[in-house]
């Protein structure tokens, strides 16, 4: 990955076997299998173990050159401190504007574009999810076929339940993740709300006035199940699909426009990584999203416990003191949770991660941040935050799939890029998912699961640069709504899945 490394890892299919001779005349000592590393040089005892020119770990002992380099070899580095980091340093960013760029989609009246137009109904409790879930089915079989624009019928079941101690300060985090989740660009605007009566989360602190958008007269759309006119389950349900129908009647009306591709909102995230993320599917996101900032898009990248260890990196890339500061911030409220579970960064990696060749967190991370590209970094979203502004954001979320992908939908993300080595069919009902393989047996195995094979870069047959634009091309035809993810054609759909840092009773 970089010319100083000690370590390369095996990209071939099955792994090389010992007494292998590599083209540059090293011998293979081990077995070293696929995805894994291969030391390059003699490694002496306490030597750094150094892959994208970074420490991921120090020699437990003399490493001779050839040899396979495991986790059981490697001392893990501390977490850098967070106080003496570089502030905005980086030199200046001189990639040109791209131009000319634009997509397909739904103009919101709050100036955000959807890729999708779907009726989403907001839930303020886990207890109405039964009847909802029920109700959504209904409106699918006996109204959706009405409406052809509008695309699908999600409801937004969530865990939040009055066990949350609502007004500890954490609480705030699963709140205003429904409050933004409910305003994402491919809902149109169009807020319902099953409510049970009796919960602490009322609409109305769930959603206050002046949060969201009401028509002239109209108050917020709320059809409350422990009220009195409703009579019976079936009394529920009527009442459900009797307000679905103004909001499909006003989302049918819309159509798609040509928008600029700056109206993009795209989420990076990688979920079953291997050692090849790093060095194809990632770097090739990376390209993707520098292409999309100088596009004048918006790119979320996120996944904390992967951004700790490159923490230094990114707040150099910072565009303020500020930005970094705020990067800084976010990190040491992730350690102080962590700590509260007795818990630190390196809980991360997966049994998985480990088979597929990465040590650690530390190699993980340098892997995973390469998604964020080399653009500036020009703002901070706590987690459940919405975005406020256009251009690469550092949205602090856990790395857990269905929880990131769950906190960049409050931030407003309208189209998501998800990369996988291990594999993972990962999909979510609100947007369209684009997952990228790492390695080509992987896309052959998963053909109708896999929306694009990056593993190409590693078989020599395609460059970072093709794979960026091929991604940037495929955006924007999903986006417009002219090619359909694997996960769409299946309807794979994870669980929004909150973030509730706060005690539940
Ligand atoms: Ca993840």
């Amino acid at each position: 990955m970089h010319a100083a490394d000690n370590v390369a890892i095996v990209a071939n299919d099955g792994g090389l076997p010992a007494g292998t001779v590599l083209p540059d005349g090293l011998t293979l000592v081990d077995r070293v299998p696929q995805g894994h590393k291969v030391a390059l040089t003699a490694i002496a005892q306490d030597a750094a173990v150094l892959r994208y020119n970074v420490p991921i770990g120090y020699a437990l002992k003399d490493i001779p050159a050839g040899a396979w380099v495991h986790e059981r070899l490697l001392h893990m580095p501390e977490a850098c401190a967070l106080d003496q980091l570089p502030q905005a340093t980086a030199p200046r960013w001189d990639a040109q504007p791209l131009q000319g760029y634009t997509f397909e989609g739904y103009r919101n009246a709050d100036g955000s574009v959807g890729t999708r137009n779907i009726l989403a109904i907001t839930t303020t409790v886990q207890c109405v999810a039964g009847v909802v879930d029920f109700a959504v089915q209904r409106i699918k079989e006996q109204l959706l076929p009405r409406y052809p624009n509008v695309d699908d019928v999600i409801g937004l079941e969530h865990s939040y339940g009055c066990g949350v101690a609502i007004d500890a300060p954490d609480a705030i985090i699963p709140i205003r993740t429904l409050r933004n989740i409910t305003l994402n660009p491919n809902f149109g605007g169009e807020v319902m709300v099953v409510s049970l009566g009796c919960e602490k989360l009322q609409p109305e602190r769930l959603l206050p006035a002046g949060t969201i958008p009401l028509r002239a007269g109209e108050s917020l759309d709320v059809v409350c199940l422990q009220a009195d006119q409703h009579v019976g389950f079936m009394g529920m349900i009527d009442a459900v699909l009797a307000a679905a129908v103004p909001h499909l009647e006003r989302l049918n009306a819309r159509r798609r426009e040509t928008v600029p591709a700056s109206a993009l909102v795209v989420g990076v995230q990688c979920g079953g990584s291997d050692a090849f993320s790093g060095v194809t599917a990632n770097p090739a996101v990376g390209y993707c999203t520098d292409l999309l900032v100088r596009a004048g898009a918006s790119v979320l990248f996120s996944e904390t416990t992967e951004v700790r260890d490159a923490i230094a990196q990114m707040t150099a890339r910072a565009t303020t003191p500020e930005v970094a500061q705020a990067m800084a911030r976010e990190m040491a409220w992730y350690d102080a949770y962590l700590a509260r579970g007795q818990a630190d960064r390196s809980a991360n990696t997966t049994p998985g991660n480990k088979a597929g060749g990465l040590s650690n967190i530390v190699e993980k991370a340098m892997g995973s941040i390469i998604k964020s590209g080399t653009a500036p970094i020009s703002g901070v979203l706590s987690p459940g935050e919405k975005l406020q502004h256009k251009g690469l954001h550092y949205a602090a979320t856990p790395a857990s799939d269905f929880v990131c992908g769950t906190l960049q939908l409050a931030a407003g993300m309208n189209l998501h890029v998800f990369t996988t080595g291990r594999g993972t069919p990962y999909g979510l009902a609100e947007v369209p998912v684009v997952k990228v393989a790492t390695r080509t047996e992987l896309a052959r195995r998963w053909h109708d699961l896999m929306d694009l094979n990056a593993g190409r870069i590693a078989d020599g047959d395609a460059t970072i640069e093709d794979m960026g634009w091929e991604l940037f091309h495929l955006l924007l035809d999903v986006a417009s709504g002219r090619k359909k993810t694997w996960a769409e054609h299946w309807k794979l759909h994870n669980a929004l899945v909150l973030f509730n840092p706060a005690p539940i009773t």
